[in-house]
Order: structure tokens, then sequence, then C-alpha cells
């Protein structure tokens, strides 16, 4: 089972090409939704960030993509293969 990562400023979820902050809990946030009320951890494409720290491992794709920076306009299919039609 994989799961969705929404950010924690919007609510909106996260695409893997979307480049996000971390606080120092790990909290996830768009980089224009990240307040700065607690120091920042870490930044960059939420893609890296899901391969760099082993803990979100549920978030990464089911199946990894062919070539780096390949990401795909509509993610959800690589997630649970449900037929979602909608794009970024
Ligand atoms: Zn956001």
């Amino acid at each position: 089972m994989r799961s969705r990562l929404c950010c924690a400023g919007c609510g909106e979820y996260i695409y893997f090409s979307d480049e996000v902050r971390l606080d120092l809990f790990y909290t996830t946030f768009h980089t224009e939704c990240y307040t700065g009320q607690f120091p920042l951890k870490d930044e960059g494409t939420y893609y890296d960030i899901i391969y760099k720290y082993e803990f979100m491992y549920e978030f990464r794709p089911l199946f990894p993509f062919k070539r780096r920076g390949e990401l795909p306009t509509n993610q959800f299919i690589y997630i649970d293969r449900l037929a979602r039609t909608e794009n970024n």
C-alpha cells in the first residue's frame, strides 16, 4: 500500500516534481507554503526527498521511473494504478 502525501500548508497533494521544504520535524510543505514556523531541515524536489529519507519509502512510486527526471504529469497511476485522469 502506497500513500500520498499532502502539503501541511495548503492540504493539496504533493506531486513528484514539486519543490518542497521539510521542517525540523520532517513536516513537508510546498516551498511556497512553508511558513518558517520551525527551522528548515531540508529542501528539494519531492521526488528526491522521498528517496533520500528511508522512512518516506511509502510515498515512493510502486514502479520507479525508467530515467531520472522523467516525471509524469499524472503521478497516481504509478502509485496505486487508479485510473485517475487529473493532471497537474
Ligand atoms: Zn502547499
